[in-house]
This record gives C-alpha cells, structure tokens and sequence, in this order.
C-alpha cells in the first residue's frame, strides 16, 4: 500500500507553506547522541533518503568514537550531518525545580570549566563537523551561564522557539518536538502539523528581524515505530515542497551571526 499523499498527513503545514510568500527554510536537531546505535543508523537512513541535514546535539560525557566514525563516514557519503554541544554529561545542576545543567546554582568556574572539557573533547571526536552552537539540555538555561558562553566557544545557542532562553546570544531555535513526553510515544500528527504551521507563522512574521529557520526536533533513541514513520513523513514533506528548504547547522549560524553583527550601532 503507498502511503497517503504528505499534503493530507500535514495538511495546516501544507496549506501555511503554500500560502508563503516567500521560501521557508528548515532545520532538523536530534538530541543526546553519544554513540553509533541501531536508531542512529536509522536516523542517518530516513535523512539520507529525504536528502535533509541533520545536526546532533551530542552529550560530551557520553561521545564516544563510535559516533565520531559514523558521522564522518555519513559525511564522506554525502549525507551532511554536524554536531552541537549539547551541555556537558546532561546531568541537572539547578538547586531546585525543573532539571537545568547550564544553571546559575552551580559554580561559574566549575561548570564553564566542564563546558570547555566537553567542547575540546567534540573537537578532537568531530573536527571541521562541530558547530559552535550550544544546545543546553532540557532546553533550558540561566542567563548568568549563557552568558559566559560568549567567553568559550559558542557563538549561538538552541532551544524552544516557544520558550527561548535568556540570551545576547544569537538563537537557532526548535519549533517542533515529535515526542509526547508523558508517554514516550509521538505527539500525534496533528500536534506535530499544528506546531510546523505555528512554526512557519513565526518564520514569515519576522518583517525586520531576520528569524531562524524552522526547527524540527528528534531524540532518535527514543522513537518507537510510530515516532519514525512520523519523523519520515514529515521530513519528506519538506524535502518535497516547493516553498520549503532545508538549510545546515552552519549555514544557519552564519545567518543568525551576520545580522547580530550589522545591528552593531555605528
Ligand atoms: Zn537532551
């Protein structure tokens, strides 16, 4: 049986892009990589055959090399695939409440210290295919750890575009999770086309601002059957679309870096 038609699978999606008035470009971020596994094999395969780049957020504690071959060998192939720092050993550091590793209870010297080890760590597994982008875990961050940020590496940080962090920094944010987190399973077809056309509202809103691309997120360790078929259809909807682009990792830091630089009063 052929699948249904994507227009029909994402059909407020669909309709947002193709009542743009000009192209909209996507990104995919996968989190919490650290080495070659059967889903990241996956992973590779379903981007591979909608020809979209992927970026990993991988979690410097756990990279192993493993994961450094297979990420060059999917580059050699064709297949783009960059990294992003994705904090330290994903391990929470907030005194109380909701999970935060870049927090501002925990030691400035201590936790800049151990962003630095995990970056030198990704730059020695990864090479030209690490991004100076940090993805703090849970998407969240304190201010006072962004910050400092600007003094390591990083030249932009990723979270929820519907509820950004505290920065200066430039932001390449993620619109969409596929995943219901109550459940570990997917967040349905609906929620995730209701979320893409939000996504694209906020793309096209943007009248002086230039905005980021659209962000798609996955957590390739954790998708059932249902999350992957999802993730495929979805990802060829854009790949197919003639509105729609997807744009790399670096591609879309040295966009978010260029304005943030022309904004710089004379
Ligand atoms: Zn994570």
């Amino acid at each position: 049986m052929s699948p249904a038609p994507v227009s029909s699978t994402f059909p407020r999606l669909s309709a947002a892009l193709d009542a743009a008035a000009r192209p909209v470009a996507f990104w995919w971020r996968d989190d919490d990589a650290g080495s070659a596994t059967p889903a990241l094999e996956r992973l590779f395969q379903v981007a591979g055959e909608a020809a979209a780049p992927l970026a990993l957020a991988v979690i410097p504690a756990r990279a192993e090399a493993s994961l450094a071959d297979a990420v060059a060998a999917a580059n050699a192939a064709g297949l783009p695939v960059a990294v992003a720092q994705h904090g330290y050993d994903h391990g929470n550091t907030a005194a109380a409440g909701r999970n935060v590793e870049l927090s501002d209870d925990a030691d400035a010297a201590w936790l800049d210290g151990r962003m630095a080890e995990g970056w030198a760590h990704l730059s020695a597994l990864f090479g030209p295919h690490l991004v100076a982008v940090m993805v703090p875990p849970w998407n969240r961050a304190d201010r006072g750890a962004l910050a400092r940020l600007d003094g390591l590496s990083f030249r932009a940080v990723s979270g929820l575009a519907t509820s950004p962090v505290d920065t200066e920094l430039p932001r390449i944010d993620v619109d969409i999770d596929v995943m219901n987190w109550d459940t570990h399973t997917s967040r349905g077809l609906a929620a995730i086309d209701a979320q893409a056309a939000d996504g694209v509202a906020r793309h096209l809103s943007a009248a002086a601002d230039p905005v980021g691309p659209v962000g798609l997120m996955t957590h390739h360790l954790v998708h059932d059957a249902e999350v992957w078929e999802h993730v495929a259809a979805f990802v060829h909807l854009v790949s197919g679309h003639p509105k729609a682009c997807w744009v790399s990792l670096d591609d879309a830091l040295a966009a978010a870096i260029e304005p943030a630089q022309e904004r710089v009063p004379a």
